[in-house]
């Protein structure tokens, strides 16, 4: 087990000089930042964390802003969302982009590289957890592409339960 917002830092850490190229900076969401416990693998989860966060900054906008949201949605779940303010995904590409090699005609204009496999490792991750992924998005506005992971015992704080904010 592991706190899940310090691995969230130390992979945005890994990926300082991506981030500065574009001049995007990275935040954890106020009220996100009481630390959560996760039961999983952890460098498997660092892996589906570099994806995410590359992909946001990849196709995120220059000059703007990724943040992590990460809350416990009830005892058993943690759910953590990392989001963007990019172009965005249209509706009829949402439903492919986990298939291996599947990328969206914008994502390929930008000529930034990639095989589109990114997010085909992130949901094989996380189905090998036995948990899910989810995106939304919006054209021009902006991606939120997100998992669960297993919280089962909640939040502690030294050893004390915390009450967090739900989802
Ligand atoms: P790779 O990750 O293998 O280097 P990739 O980034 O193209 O290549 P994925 O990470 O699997 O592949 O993403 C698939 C496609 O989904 C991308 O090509 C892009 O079109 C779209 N996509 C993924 N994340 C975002 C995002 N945050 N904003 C907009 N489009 C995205
Ligand atoms: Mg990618």
């Amino acid at each position: 087990n592991f706190v899940i917002q310090d691995l969230v830092k130390e992979v945005v850490e890994s990926l300082t000089i991506k981030l500065a190229e574009r001049n995007i900076k990275f935040s954890i969401k106020k009220g996100c930042e009481l630390p959560v416990t996760v039961f999983a693998d952890k460098e498997k989860i660092r892996q589906v964390l570099i994806n995410l966060i590359e992909n946001a900054a990849k196709y995120g906008k220059q000059n703007g802003n990724i943040v992590a949201s990460i809350y416990n949605t009830d005892e058993k779940h943690v759910l953590v969302e990392i989001s963007d303010d990019g172009i965005g995904i249209a509706e009829e590409h949402l439903p492919r982009i986990f298939e291996r090699f599947y990328r969206t005609d914008r994502g390929r204009s930008r000529d930034v590289g990639g095989t589109g496999l990114g997010l085909a490792i992130c949901k094989h991750i996380i189905e090998a957890h036995d948990q899910s992924m989810h995106v939304r998005s919006k054209l021009d506005v902006g991606t939120t592409i997100g998992f669960t992971l297993d919280g089962r015992q909640g939040t502690k704080v030294n050893g004390e339960q915390v009450e967090r904010q739900k989802a």
